[in-house]
């Protein structure tokens, strides 16, 4: 149990979506079998419905893994240009740089080796669109840094921020996750309460959260 939406609903909703083949799905085979964490079949579904409706030319990921959702961004929109991925688990790194020179995708994804937090630091460009997918207790201090690096009408798609459902319910809770969950919460607080911003929380997967500035005043 995903803690989230019920089981029925998932595996209907999952039914749905159309299996993907070549790249994707041998990616998807490997990450099962090797229990790599990447997007669920209906994040990742929704993460093709977001870069198709924005057609976000510079993406900035936070978590690489396998290089699987940075691929799949990139094969959904021909506007796609750059993707910049940060992780920093070195047997990732060496396994994403594999993925990308073997499925050809070097000059679009660029991996970023280090601490999400102190990669965030020292960057300047702007994106258009960032996903954040990594170190959960950390969403809150990553904020500061992708607002700056936000184009003004980009968007901020963040996973797991319902976490297993703890984010929502105290009973769900493990008490060495408490930390996490108490900074996801902040993340989301801040995020719905900030009045430039503009937010939607999803029950989907293990919870997304969806940000963009408001364009109703100046
Ligand atoms: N986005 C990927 C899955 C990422 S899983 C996909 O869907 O295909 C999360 C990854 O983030 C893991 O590989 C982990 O090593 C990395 N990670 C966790 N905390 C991090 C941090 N603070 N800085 C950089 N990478 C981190
Ligand atoms: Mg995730």
């Amino acid at each position: 149990m995903s803690g989230i939406a019920h089981e029925y609903m998932v595996e209907y909703i999952r039914s749905l979506i159309p299996r993907e083949d070549g790249i994707l799905k041998e990616l998807e085979e490997y990450a099962k079998d090797n229990r790599v964490p990447i997007v669920q079949k209906e994040v990742a579904n929704f993460l093709k419905l977001m870069v198709t409706m924005k057609k976000p030319k510079r993406i900035l990921e936070l978590g690489t893994a396998i290089a699987y959702s940075s691929i799949l961004m990139s094969l959904s929109s021909k506007e796609v240009g750059e993707i910049t991925t940060i992780e920093r688990d070195i047997e990732m790194i060496k396994l994403a740089k594999e993925n990308i020179k073997k499925y050809g995708f070097e000059d679009n994804i660029e991996i970023l080796e280090g601490d999400c937090l102190e990669v965030l630091e020292e960057l300047d460009d702007k994106y258009d669109m960032i996903f954040m997918d990594a170190g959960k207790g950390h969403y809150n201090h990553f904020l500061p840094h992708c607002l700056r690096l936000l184009n003004q009408d980009g968007i901020i798609v963040a996973d797991n921020v319902l976490f297993r459902g703890m984010v929502a319910s105290d009973e769900l809770v493990k008490r060495r996750k408490i930390t996490i969950v108490k900074r996801m919460r902040t993340y989301l607080e801040l995020v719905s309460s900030d009045e430039k911003l503009i937010t939607s929380v999803i029950p989907m997967g293990d919870g997304i959260a969806v940000t963009t500035r408001r364009n109703n005043h100046e």
